[in-house]
This record gives structure tokens, sequence and C-alpha cells, in this order.
């Protein structure tokens, strides 16, 4: 078993992040929170933070 990645982990929070100011969760890719691409739907803001906190 060469390919031992940590898949579960990304599967559950990998693509989920948090509204800084609201809280909204939405579900995309990393690459395009950095890029600035998604906003979120119900403040408008752009900050948001991965689920991921323990
Ligand atoms: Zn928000």
């Amino acid at each position: 078993m060469a390919t031992k990645i940590p898949v579960a982990q990304t599967r559950m929070f990998g693509n989920v992040f948090i509204c800084r100011d609201c809280n909204k969760k939405i579900r995309t890719q990393m690459v395009r929170i950095l890029a600035g691409k998604i906003r979120c739907p119900r403040c408008g803001r752009h900050a948001f933070r991965p689920v991921k906190k323990k």
C-alpha cells in the first residue's frame, strides 16, 4: 500500500469553509478561496476559514 493519503480528512473537512462574518458554511476548493473567487452568499464577504478546528 504505497498510497496512504488522509483522504477521509480531506473528504470531511478539506473542502468546507466557514465565513468569518456570519459563519455560513461553504463547500468549495481551497484554491478558489485563495484566489478570492468565492464570496459568501449571505453577507458577501471574502473572509473564510477552514472548518477544521481540532
Ligand atoms: Zn458570510
